[in-house]
């Protein structure tokens, strides 16, 4: 009766969509069922009494011996997921669909078998193919990421939007306040851009708006960070810089500007911006304060003919 019992008990273990290996303490195979035979292509007589790091030597060997090794010892249950480890054993898999997953995705379960003394003979591990969960988990996650990322960028030019720029000038800020460094700020406004988009079409104004945004990614550093303020207002966040740093910058964006390629119906367009040049000193109060002086140094330049910049002096 009991023989039987264990006979059916082996037939359904064998049948099970799950991997079940037992493990002796030095990590000799005492059992491996029809899944684990399917997916590795060895069978019974392959594996059994064999070194499981011998039989698969792409195994992490030590981490495993370590594993099998603490439920001896605290004979309790060890768990490990897919997002840990992706994988114990390197089994491809069948989905169509792969999210660029190439191999089975598992989660490992090393359960402690004991003896009638109750202490640890063997170790039973079970591994399940978490595939499917992975590849959506892990659709998900990106689908999240481009979500956020996007949600920072301005529809039209692709840069920073308002809201983004202006958190990121605020980290900024309480860096350079941190740290003691300098930090300067340049903001800029397209001129007569209402006339731009009165002779050649609000579409044109938009495309206007794009090239500028492209242009001005281009002429800054790595470390700059650009966004659109407003309409046809820019701003560029320069850490670790000053205001005589920024100018040079000020300068070039204004060049750059003035000599890009517009054509709309054969006719070039003219575009020109005039800036606003300021510096966070120590006893600036804060980020907003720091736009209100680049701002009131724009409507200088606006004031001194438009298409030049002007820094702003504390004095
Ligand atoms: P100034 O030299 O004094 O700056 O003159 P301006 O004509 O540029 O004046 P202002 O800055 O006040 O005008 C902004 C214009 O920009 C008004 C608005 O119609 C236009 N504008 C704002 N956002 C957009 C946009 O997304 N696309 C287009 N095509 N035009 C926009
Ligand atoms: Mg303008
Ligand atoms: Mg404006």
């Amino acid at each position: 009766m009991k023989d039987m019992r264990s006979e059916a008990l082996h037939h359904v273990i064998d049948r099970l969509d799950i991997g079940i290996i037992v493990l002796d303490r030095e990590l000799r195979v005492l059992f491996w069922n029809r899944f684990m035979a399917a997916n590795s292509a060895k069978t019974v007589t392959d594996v059994l009494g064999r070194r499981l790091p011998e039989l698969f030597p792409e195994l992490p060997e030590r981490w495993l011996r370590k594993k099998v090794e603490t439920v001896f010892v605290l004979k309790n249950q060890a768990f490990t997921s897919w997002e840990q480890r992706p994988y114990l054993f390197r089994f491809r898999h069948n989905r169509p669909i792969t999210g660029g997953a190439d191999y089975m995705f598992q989660n490992c379960t090393f359960i402690p078998c004991r003896d009638h003394a109750g202490e640890v003979e063997s170790v039973a591990v079970t591994v399940q193919d978490v595939t499917d969960l992975a590849i959506a988990q892990r659709a998900l996650a990106d689908a999240r990421d481009a979500l956020e990322q996007s949600s920072r960028l301005d529809g039209l030019t692709g840069i920073f939007n308002r809201r983004h720029w202006e958190h990121c000038l605020a980290l900024e800020f309480k860096r350079s306040r941190r740290n003691g460094s300098v930090l300067a700020l340049i903001m800029f406004d397209l001129d007569h851009f209402k006339s731009i988009n009165d002779r050649y079409g609000h579409l044109a104004g938009d495309e206007v708006l794009r090239a500028v945004g492209r242009r001005l990614a281009q002429v800054v550093r790595e470390t700059d960070i650009v966004g659109r303020y407003g309409g046809e207002e820019f701003g560029v966040i320069l850490p670790e810089c000053d205001c005589d740093g920024a100018a040079v910058l000020a300068e070039r964006i204004r060049i750059a500007m003035q000599e890009l390629e517009i054509v709309c119906d054969g006719l070039r367009i003219p575009v020109t911006v005039s800036l606003g040049v300021a510096q966070s000193e120590a006893t600036a109060e804060s980020h907003e304060a720091l736009i209100g002086h680049a701002d009131q140094a724009l409507y200088c330049s606006k004031r001194s003919g438009r298409n030049t910049f002007r820094i702003h002096r504390n004095d």
